[in-house]
């Protein structure tokens, strides 16, 4: 079967579906190409924050992410009561989100205070409170919570609810098509078009492609881009949540700030009286990801759950079981709108705050699809960028992520004696810089003593904070 159309929308998460939506009144034709049945959807797995500033670290408080999420979100209300009304579908939303300090622990403290500090800033509503005062907050007793925050206009979005709203938006639209396939290959045609080649043998022909597939995303067109575009790889967030029921009725979201490269700890209320508790974050290749949550998620959700939230959940029942995968890019930026390749648009590497974003990101790709005045945005694929991500120094990178690194390793509930922690993020730290050699006499002096001295005493050697401890063979 040949299907001809004006615009190919290649994906059916929130962002695909929301572009097509942004693109229905345009005097376009329009086939959106997804399976019905998505396994590792991200979409699918989240707990839909819409985090702008509960997701704020002393890290990224200043990047171009936080501002564009924060930008959103006071549109995002409005735009999901407008899919709900037009699809005569229940959208359920919460309000109102409590964070807590609740491992009291150096890293939550010090993102409690970004997260507050960029309340000020934007003038955004809040409360200090009292943990104590958290509803639903009882975790161990050995557990000493920190300061807490209560942001009132911080809400979640029920996104199996959208993605359904979505669809039926969709489908009742006159030029929009929804084919229920998956684009196996992407061809340029000797016209000039696209041609998608699905796993059920359609052909899709299409003046403009629009790719928004997840982390499948990159490599459905890495052949039709320029050599410099590989510097656009994403690989994946793997995440995992559970829902369980809501024993306490809370209707607020309760959660931790971030935590390594997780959003948190996070309980979500949800309708049908449950709560959605997430989640996981691990670095994966997208070919070694699976298709279901390892038991050692489900282990380190329960035990933050239980342990750091409310003991009372021990005897909840655990219900359902959610897996999916985050699109992450080189720069941990979105990769938004026109290519090097005219007519091929992309949307993807949205981490952690994909859905958040999707109304905004629609309108900025429908807009380059539809040759509208281009909005500005800080997304652009330009040749700066893909420079900037090739020429970038990682090194500070890498030393702020050895220690979430260790800390994701030790969880749940694990930690090191004495100063072990420390002595082993010296190790790591010292690993790297051997391999990348950034300084020489350093590199040279570490690898002269591991070539003289037994490799298991030279390597402990570093693993130790104390420069004096290291001996450099004469
Ligand atoms: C556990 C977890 C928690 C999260 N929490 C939040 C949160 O609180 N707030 C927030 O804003 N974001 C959150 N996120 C991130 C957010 O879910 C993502 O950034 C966003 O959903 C990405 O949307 P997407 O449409 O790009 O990708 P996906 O939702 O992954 O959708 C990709 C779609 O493309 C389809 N597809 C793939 N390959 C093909 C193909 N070859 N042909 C056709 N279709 C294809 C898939 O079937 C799927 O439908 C979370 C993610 C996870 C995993």
């Amino acid at each position: 079967m040949t299907i001809n159309c004006d615009v190919a929308v290649v994906g059916g998460g929130a962002l695909a579906l929301a572009i097509a939506r942004e693109l229905r009144d345009a005097d376009a034709t329009i086939t959106l190409i997804r399976p019905a049945r998505s396994s590792r959807s991200a979409t699918l797995a989240a707990g839909a924050m819409q985090g702008a500033f509960g997701e704020v670290t002393a890290d990224n408080a200043s990047s171009p992410v936080t501002d564009f999420c924060i930008a959103t979100q006071t549109g995002f209300e409005n735009w999901v009561g407008l899919v709900a009304q037009e699809a005569g579908a229940p959208v359920h939303i919460t309000k109102g989100t409590f964070i807590v300090s609740s491992a009291g622990s150096a890293e939550d403290n010090a993102n409690l205070k970004a997260i507050e500090a960029k309340l000020s800033e934007k003038k955004e509503p809040y409360q200090r409170v009292s943990p104590g005062d958290v509803p639903g907050y009882s975790p161990h007793s050995s557990v000493a919570p920190g300061p807490a925050l209560f942001i009132e206009r911080e809400g979640t979005v029920e996104p199996r609810q959208l993605i359904t709203a979505l669809t039926a938006v969709l489908m009742a639209s006159g030029n929009v098509s929804i084919l229920d396939d998956t684009a196996e290959q992407v061809q340029e045609t000797a016209d000039g078009k696209y041609r998608v080649i699905t796993s059920h043998s359609s052909d899709v022909i299409a003046e403009k492609l629009i790719v928004a597939a997840g982390v499948h995303t990159m490599s459905l067109v890495a052949h039709l881009l320029p050599s410099d575009y590989s510097a656009l790889r994403t690989f994946a967030g793997q995440g995992s949540a559970l829902e369980m029921d809501n024993v306490t009725g809370a209707v607020h979201t309760v959660r931790t700030p971030n935590r390594g490269t997780a959003c948190g700890l996070h309980v979500v209320p949800l309708s049908g009286g449950r709560v959605y508790v997430g989640a996981t974050n691990r670095a994966r290749h997208v070919l070694a990801t699976g298709t279901g949550a390892p038991a050692e998620d489900v282990h380190q959700l329960l035990e933050g759950l239980i342990h750091e939230i409310g003991t009372y959940y021990s005897k909840a029942p655990l219900r359902e079981v959610h897996f999916g995968l985050r699109p992450v890019t080189a720069d941990n930026q979105p990769i938004i709108g026109e290519t090097g390749r005219e007519g091929l648009l992309l949307a993807t590497g949205t981490h952690r705050t994909g859905i958040l974003m999707s109304p905004r990101i629609a309108e900025l790709v429908a807009a380059d699809a539809l040759g509208k005045t281009p909005a500005a945005h800080p997304f652009r694929i330009t040749s700066q960028r893909l420079r900037n991500i090739r020429e970038r120094d990682n090194t500070d990178l890498v030393r702020t992520a050895i220690p979430s690194a260790l800390d994701e390793y030790l969880k749940p509930d694990g930690h090191l004696p004495y100063d072990r922690r420390e002595g082993l993020i010296h190790l790591f730290t010292t690993m790297y810089d051997l391999a990348v050699g950034k300084n020489k006499a350093e590199s040279e002096r570490i690898l002269n003593t591991i070539q003289h001295y037994p490799a298991f005493a030279a390597l402990s050697l570093y693993n130790s904070s104390e420069k004096a401890d290291r001996p450099t063979h004469p």
